[in-house]
């Protein structure tokens, strides 16, 4: 390690980098560091940073507890784009040397063996949805020249063409860094889009998923505007999600082992008895998942059919699985080979949805089970009685359902450990009763005369 991090200061230095943050993430997801000088990267490199995780959420730190490091990965280094003289590293909490267990990405590392002593590495691709918008002087966000005479805004050239300076930037910050973009859209809401790059191992992409907020709200904020990845930022509109597409290859070949050309699949999705045993797991344990994958307030008004549009949503609300069929929570897109959770919202904490899928799928196939019957109709138009029928079970209607469901299964405690679970339900359970004993206006405008 102190050879690499030698050759990896001159490199630094040579490209004129004065400052180094190792990033870890909080319980949210959201990145968090210190700033260290060029000059102490050998100590930098070591893990020499301290935090006082009470100072954070979700770190699980009481005020009087010792102080967490934070150990950067040298293999992820990436000089912000945007300003030359910094280097960006993912980051590990530690705790007196060891790995600390209440880390979503230390969490994930763990999963990730586990998957290995099996013979798996995960691949994952997450879509990157996201809004673009104006935030007023009153805290309200607004639409860039929303001009209301499109009822449709999805694939939209010319809303497209709108944003070209900042999707430029992102676009080419995502090439320069080797990520490989291969297609970005107006997404369906005016004002919404989509950034999709090559899938990578799970870990890799988690890091990629948070460099890529900070780096769409960055360019964001050059043009004056603010990139949210907030779920559901309009009543009236889809929301953004963070699609995740996800598969298992075998770690010696690097064969995908979700493959199977669908002729030779009885069900016809192009996937391998592994592969319907890890949606299995995944639909097994659908409902806790859920708490990682939507893990805001706000996620639950974007997992509805329609809410307050004259459309559908494109967001599940059933855990279910399916063909190319968007109404399902997992979805085998039309090629086969992998499967899509579509719950995930833009809001997740990459780590733990990852580390979460991954055992429940992993789980799926040591226990061998089978995911029933593809759905194929579109389920949104169901009765209660035919999806009774069906035997289809909805999500979590709201974060209280799903951190209920969370904390109710005893998987989330194996895999994630005591301290990681409960951080996460007290967060979780304090962000919904903040939310909910709020007396909202909606509620003044429909009862204050009323009644
Ligand atoms: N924006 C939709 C969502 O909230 C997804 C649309 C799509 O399928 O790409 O998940
Ligand atoms: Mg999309
Ligand atoms: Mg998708």
């Amino acid at each position: 390690r102190g050879e690499k991090a030698a050759l990896l200061k001159a490199k630094l230095l040579d490209a004129g980098v004065k400052y180094c943050v190792g990033a870890y993430v909080d319980i949210h997801g959201v990145p968090k560091g210190k700033f260290v000088p060029i000059s102490h990267f050998e100590h930098f490199a070591e893990g020499s940073e301290l935090y006082t995780g009470y100072a954070l959420d979700g770190l699980g730190q009481r005020p009087n507890d010792d102080e967490i490091a934070s150990l950067p990965d040298l293999d992820g280094c990436v000089i912000l784009p945007w300003n030359r003289e910094v280097a960006w590293f993912p980051a590990d909490n530690t705790f007196k040397g060891e790995p600390y267990e209440i880390s979503t990405r230390v969490a994930l590392k763990k999963q990730i063996a586990k998957a290995a002593e099996m013979g798996f590495g995960m691949n994952l691709g997450i879509e990157c949805e996201l809004f673009v918008v104006k935030q007023g002087d009153d805290g309200g966000l607004e639409i860039p020249n929303d001009d209301d005479n499109l009822v449709k805004s999805c694939y939209d050239v010319k809303r497209f063409m709108d944003r070209y300076t900042w999707i430029d930037k992102v676009s080419t910050t995502i090439n320069d860094l080797g990520w490989d973009l291969y297609s970005l859209d107006h997404e369906d809401a005016n004002s919404q889009f989509e950034f999709d790059f090559q899938y990578s191992d799970a870990l890799t992409m988690c890091d990629r998923y948070i460099f890529f907020r900070l780096m769409a709200k960055q360019y964001a904020a050059e043009e004056g505007l603010l990139a949210t990845f907030m779920p559901k930022p309009f009543a009236d509109k889809t929301g953004s999600g963070a699609h995740f597409n996800m598969s298992l290859y075998d770690l010696e070949s690097g064969r995908n082992l979700f493959k199977r050309a669908p002729e030779d699949d009885p069900r016809g999705l192009g996937l391998s008895e592994l592969g319907y045993q890890f949606v299995a797991g995944i639909l097994k344990h659908g409902p806790a998942l859920c708490a990682a994958f939507a893990p805001t307030v706000n996620s639950y008004k974007r997992l509805v059919r329609k809410g307050l549009m004259s459309y559908y949503s494109w967001a599940p609300v059933f855990n279910s699985y399916g063909k190319n069929n968007r109404t399902n929570s997992v979805r085998v897109p039309m090629a086969g080979g992998r499967c899509e959770s579509r719950n995930a919202d833009a809001a997740c904490n990459p780590y733990l949805a990852a580390t979460l899928a991954l055992a429940a799928g992993l789980e799926g196939i040591r226990e061998g089970l089978d995911p029933g019957p593809a759905q194929e109709m579109n389920l949104y138009e169901l009765s209660p009685q035919e999806l009774a029928a069906r035997g289809i079970s909805e999500l979590p209607r709201t974060l209280d359902e799903a951190v209920a469901a969370f904390a109710a299964d005893p998987f989330v405690t194996e895999v994630l450990g005591q301290g990681l679970r409960d951080e996460f339900i007290n967060y979780k359970s304090e962000e919904w009763r903040q939310y909910h004993q709020r007396v909202s206006q909606w509620e003044i405008d429909t009862y204050a005369r009323l009644f």
